[in-house]
């Protein structure tokens, strides 16, 4: 059958096709150990489950207002005012299916033709993909690994032109896990309103920061840049939550009202049930996001110290999210037995297959010269990941 011509532009998510293939090496019987996946190895809380169950009980099962039920959105609103000191207001908000969804509406009623966004690298897989396919062009802004991979507005500033429409931020980052402090925020707020950029700010890690670092939403810094601010958020990083497909936008009301119009037509509403779980993480008890923050905080510390006594590699320690993000320039241009390595692919085809480690290579995210090690699981399994790409290292020439 013909394919539309779109489809030659589209990329699969990279993240998801090595979870993929780990699993179905998993499934064909090798023993492989899986750091590709960004997702929380933790079951979703019980309470979140049981107001899931109570939906279903009573019959909560049929279309919702296609932006999300009133309840959620005034959970969102409430969230944003006790996380984030930003008001917020029903008609500033818009439940998608993820905020992988989310960012994708967004992107759709944001940008055209023409249009070019912002984005420091590394970056998120679906960033510039869905920028394209809003038919942008996305621009990448390198951040300096010695500068903890931290976005300037320097070199934001030199990247700009008069088609820049907007910018994508992400704190705390996947996939280097750097979290931009209120100063750097600050500056960056001043440069969007200066330049009268939009900016997008995907919040998706903010619970899970380490060290004492705060995570400060973009739009909490002042009217005007909340004017310009499309905050995104989801439920599956901070909830264990990443299969009921909770994301939500808070922002200008026409931007909201715009994504609503285009996710009516698109795909209605999230999943019933899923929205009243979603109530439920937003209001009920916060301690379980405190518990699974503790865990994750321990894992970086055994993934950070057990990467960084391993040969030819190097990690900066991450402030926030659940992935290390070690520089593996000193692996590349190696051969391991006759096969050269010459990108991050590369290196991580050889790590799946000889040392049964899936980890996704930096290229996706913008940097051949590093490979991502998601620490969503379990002390042992990071232990022995490592060891395994340390043995696979140690063979290279
Ligand atoms: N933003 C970032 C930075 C992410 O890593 C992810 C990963 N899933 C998402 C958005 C989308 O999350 P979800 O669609 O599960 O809400
Ligand atoms: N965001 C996660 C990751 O980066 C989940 C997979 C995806 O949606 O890309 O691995």
């Amino acid at each position: 059958m013909r394919l539309a011509a779109r489809t030659a532009a589209f990329t699969p998510s990279a993240t998801l096709a090595i979870t993929a293939r780990a699993r179905r090496m998993r499934a064909e019987g090798v023993d492989v150990l899986d750091f590709g996946a960004g997702e929380p190895d933790f079951d979703t809380p019980e309470h979140i489950k049981a107001a899931a169950v109570q939906a279903l009980r009573e019959g909560f099962t049929k279309y919702t207002a296609a932006a999300g039920i009133d309840d959620l959105k005034d959970a969102v609103c409430l969230k944003l005012k006790r996380d984030n000191g930003v008001e917020y207001r029903r008609e500033n908000v818009i439940v998608s299916c993820g905020a992988k969804h989310t960012l994708y509406n967004v992107c759709m009623v944001l940008f055209q033709e023409g249009d070019e966004v912002l984005l420091p690298a590394p970056y998120w897989v679906s960033y510039p993909e869905q920028i394209r396919m809003a038919g942008a062009v996305p621009i990448p802004v390198e951040t300096g690994e010695a500068d903890g991979f931290r976005s300037r507005v320097q070199a934001l500033e030199a990247a700009c032109t008069p088609r820049t429409a907007g910018l994508i931020r992400n704190s705390p980052c996947n996939p280097t896990g750097a979290v931009l402090d209120r100063k750097d925020l600050e500056a960056i707020a001043a440069f969007a309103v200066a330049r009268r950029l939009t900016v997008i700010s995907d919040e998706t890690y903010e619970a899970l920061t380490y060290d004492g670092h705060e995570a400060v939403s973009i739009a909490a810094l002042g009217e005007e840049v909340r004017h310009r601010t499309v905050v995104v958020n989801s439920l599956s990083k901070a909830y264990a939550m990443t299969g009921w497909r909770i994301g939500y936008a808070a922002g200008p009301v026409e931007v909201v009202q715009a994504m609503g119009i285009f996710q009516s037509q698109v795909t209605s509403n999230p999943t019933s049930i899923a929205q009243r779980a979603a109530v439920a993480a937003l209001t009920g008890p916060q301690d379980c996001v405190r518990a699974m923050r503790a865990a994750f905080a321990e894992r970086r510390e055994a993934v950070v110290a057990a990467v960084n006594g391993l040969p030819r590699i190097s990690c900066v320690r991450p402030g926030g999210a659940f992935y290390a993000f070690p520089n593996v320039s000193g692996c590349l241009g190696r051969r391991a037995g006759g096969r050269p390595l010459g990108t991050s692919a590369d290196l991580a085809d050889y790590l799946l297959e000889e040392a049964r480690v899936a980890v996704v290579p930096g290229m996706e995210f913008g940097s051949d010269r590093h490979v991502r090690i998601s620490y969503a699981t379990s002390k042992a399994t990071i232990l022995e990941g490592v060891r395994r790409i340390g043995e696979a290292l140690r063979r290279l020439r």
